[in-house]
């Protein structure tokens, strides 16, 4: 029997972070993502307040880095999108690199455009659970233009 191999469609949140807005890098990154196939289905460009922050990356609350990268994010704008395609979440995962750029893939987003484990150009959801989260913490259903 030919192997059944099952593809699902999913989308998950994409954040272009302050370090690579300033770097004049969004274009260069973006390119990374749709070359892939994945598609950008909303996007808008924002300052996260450093409450926003906060609660963005409430999980990382009892890490010692956690005032630190709360103060990066909020330091400058950034571009959240949700990006979709197939497998979205793991592909987007293996298109940003690893979190640290000296051990990520050559190829990478974060092996071309980070510059530490901290400023490290984008954030991807992690899982199905977190994608949906950070999905709606930051758009509503009307603003996703989702392709068929
Ligand atoms: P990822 O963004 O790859 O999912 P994590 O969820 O572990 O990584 O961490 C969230 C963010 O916190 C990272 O992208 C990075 O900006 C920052 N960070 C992670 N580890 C460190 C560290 N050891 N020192 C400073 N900042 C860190
Ligand atoms: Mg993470």
């Amino acid at each position: 029997m030919a192997p059944v191999t099952t593809q699902t469609i999913e989308q998950t949140l994409s954040i272009v972070k302050p370090d690579a807005v300033e770097q004049n890098m969004i274009g260069n990154i973006l390119e990374y993502f749709e070359r892939e196939g994945l598609n950008i289905v909303a996007a808008k460009m924002l300052r996260l307040s450093l409450d926003q922050a906060k609660a963005f990356y409430a999980v990382h609350k009892d890490r010692p880095f956690f005032q630190e990268l709360v103060d990066f994010m909020a330091s400058g704008p950034v571009l959240v999108m949700v990006l979709q395609g197939e497998n979205a979440i793991a592909r987007n995962r293996q298109i940003m690199g690893a979190t640290d750029p000296s051990k990520a893939e050559s190829g990478t987003i974060r092996a071309d455009f980070a510059t530490s484990i901290e400023r490290n150009a984008v954030h991807g959801s992690d899982s199905p659970q977190t994608a949906k989260a950070e999905i709606a913490f930051f758009f509503k259903p009307n603003e996703i233009c989702p392709r068929s």
